[in-house]
């Protein structure tokens, strides 16, 4: 039987990354368009903290609704720390250009804040994912993945999402948007903090 795994999030992007990285054991949802639990409001100051409170806020809400709920919940909380930035945009990722920012809006604006660094060599950066499991209102555990790369000039690729078009990982010549979204989810930072999360969860099955 498949295990239920609750992803608290409503991003697809994610939620299919992370599906096609589980395979068959796991039997995924989201919250997309799900009007029934809350939007959790990502007010920590680390990736750590906002994965938790995801997670933690979820669980307790699937605890009152159904008490005898046991379902894992896991959320993920991740983002790209640009060096030349002084870590920007971090925790703010998502809403680098503004509240309601687009990914091309993020994107243009990260673009322009790095025009002064001219030399690719300095355009050192990473995407980091942290992710937190709760059950039962509480946090269980938590779980850390990097994934270290450069941040070129121009868009390139049709893949992914966010910042994928500017971030090529260390060791390839193509960006995340280029890459096969099988070989993106071999080394993203969301699949090594994911390798952790699937092996304590088998475990303990
Ligand atoms: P979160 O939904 O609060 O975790 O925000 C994550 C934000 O970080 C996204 O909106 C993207 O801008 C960026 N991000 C996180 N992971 C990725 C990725 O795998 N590729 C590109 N951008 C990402």
């Amino acid at each position: 039987m498949p295990q239920p795994l609750l992803i608290a999030t409503r991003n697809r992007h994610k939620t299919g990354e992370i599906a096609a990285m589980l395979g068959e054991s796991y039997w995924v949802t989201d919250l997309k368009g799900n009007t029934v639990f809350p939007e959790v409001e990502e007010t920590g100051a680390t990736f750590i903290e906002n994965a938790v409170l995801k997670a933690v806020q979820i669980s307790a809400h699937a605890l009152r609704l159904n008490p005898e709920d046991d379902t894992y919940v896991l959320a993920d909380d991740s983002g790209l720390e640009v060096d030349a930035l002084g870590g920007a945009p971090g925790v703010r990722s998502a809403r680098y250009a503004g509240e309601q920012a687009t990914d091309a809006e993020n994107l243009a604006l990260l673009l322009h804040n790095l025009n002064c660094v001219t030399d690719l060599a300095a355009r050192t950066g990473r995407f980091r994912c942290a992710m937190a499991l709760a059950r039962r209102g509480e946090v269980v555990a938590t779980f850390e993945g990097a994934c270290e790369g450069r941040l070129i000039f121009e868009a390139r690729g049709e893949h992914g999402f966010g910042y994928d078009p500017v971030f090529i990982p260390e060791g390839e010549k193509l960006t995340f948007a280029e890459l096969s979204p099988e070989v993106k989810n071999r080394m993203s930072h969301r699949a090594r903090a994911l390798m952790h999360a699937v092996s304590w969860l088998r475990e303990r099955r």
